[in-house]
């Protein structure tokens, strides 16, 4: 009987999630190029197990840094020492983890109906998927599943296909949830999904998009990251997979991308949060949609959401080199990020990733513009850091409503403007 409880209490100390008691995200302010490149350092130093939320871009623009609590005084001192400037902006990770748990778990009843299914908490993989299965069910002439592949960890990848007929119709894509911890973009999808359904027929620029071009939507493009951070550790932002060799797991999923693969931008240590994989399209999370996508053939815009900075991005993020519709992408962009802050002032910024954030290799929309798909669009949604990857669910509803203006901007401009 001891032995059982003995060995119930270790499997419990196994298989129970990661705490983050103690944890602080500090956000740094690198005044100049050699600031940055101290803190660039820090990313070397895997002993201290950091974890950046923002990495370092360009001299001025914020950098978020977790912190685990045994770090804590070697990387402040480190700053202090450099004259980097620093705040706390989140005290105590686990405290918001605990809030955000309690939430799930008093809203915890299964839906029978989409009309029922609550918007406003968090979900885990199978409510989503039994989100997707009563809304193809209560809409069969306008929404149907497609399973594009199966995850590292064997699970489906699903896309939601909305479509009023046609053969191969012009067509837009967006996707939600790439990386796994940025919750409030997978909850964002789930109320797109339903947003479309409702507007069909009555809204009257979703009723004309949906006349001539088809919406493909992917809630959850990374399930079995996603599937960890509800099991084991919120935080996580890679895929699942092993690499040979290394103890470390998981790839980034959108440093996956054949373009720019592998250049500046991208981690080639499988035990950063960047880690490129060890060549392009070595994720089926990726490979799926790079298949689907090319074999399709008639996509007009590719948006990939991710969260968090209240960015609006378009290509490139491997290259300084501006794309070759630059102007005109960042004319539209202009009118999405005006469009999305007329409903509650969210405030965006925009331009190409490299110019707005940072480089990045590898990445989708950098794909998919180099296909030939010239409406690319990356959205980093809310919020600018208060909460950053742990965005209380009493703001998902907002923020998908915001959002959606943005997205209809964009999927309006791409149906007046087919190429
Ligand atoms: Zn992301």
């Amino acid at each position: 009987m001891q032995g059982l409880l003995v060995l119930s209490l270790l499997l419990g100390a196994v298989l129970g999630k990661d705490d983050f008691v103690g944890h602080q995200v500090l956000r740094i302010s690198a005044a100049n190029e050699a600031q940055v490149q101290k803190v660039v350092e820090l990313e070397e130093l895997e002993h201290l197990q950091l974890d950046f939320w923002r990495g370092p871009g360009q001299p001025g623009s914020p950098i978020d840094l977790r912190v685990p609590f045994p770090s804590l005084q070697a990387v402040k001192v480190f700053l202090e020492a450099h004259g980097i400037k620093y705040t706390i902006m989140i005290d105590d990770v686990q405290t918001l983890l605990d809030e955000e748990e309690e939430q799930m778990t008093a809203f915890k009843t299964r839906a029978a109906s989409t009309d029922t299914f609550n918007y406003n908490v968090y979900h885990n993989l199978d409510e989503i998927y039994g989100f997707m299965d009563m809304l193809v069910a209560e809409h069969p002439g306008l929404v149907s599943k497609l399973e594009i592949g199966k995850t590292y960890e064997a699970r489906p990848i699903y896309v939601l296909k909305f479509s009023t007929g046609g053969n191969n119709r012009p067509a837009i894509w967006i996707d939600t949830g790439i990386h796994s911890r940025e919750w409030v973009t997978q909850a964002s999808g789930i109320w797109f999904a339903k947003k479309i359904t409702q507007d069909y027929g009555n809204d009257p620029g979703l009723t004309a998009i949906l006349d001539s071009m088809d919406i493909f939507l992917e809630i959850v493009t990374n399930p079995d990251g996603f599937v960890f951070t509800h099991k084991k550790n919120r935080l996580w932002r890679k895929t699942r997979s092993l690499t040979a060799g290394s103890s470390c797991v998981g790839v980034d999923p959108n440093r996956n991308w054949d373009a720019g693969f592998g250049k500046t931008g991208a981690s080639s240590n499988p035990c950063t949060e960047t880690y490129h994989g060890k060549f392009a399209n070595s994720e089926s999370e990726v490979k799926s949609i790079v298949d689907f996508v090319k074999s399709h053939g008639n996509f007009k815009a590719y948006i990939s959401i991710h969260s968090y900075s209240q960015l609006l991005l378009y290509p490139y993020g491997y290259t300084k080199d501006p794309a070759a519709d630059d102007a005109e992408l960042e004319g539209l962009a202009k009118s999405a990020v005006t469009a999305l802050a007329s409903l509650y002032g969210t405030k965006y910024k925009y331009g190409s990733i490299f110019k707005a954030i940072y480089v990045a290799s590898g990445s989708s929309i950098d794909w998919a513009y180099n296909q030939g798909i010239k409406y690319s669009f990356t959205f980093e949604l809310r919020d600018t850091g208060r909460y950053g990857f742990l965005l209380p669910a009493s703001q998902i509803v907002p923020t998908a409503q915001e959002t959606w203006l943005g997205l209809q901007t964009i999927m309006n401009y791409t149906r007046t403007h087919l190429y």
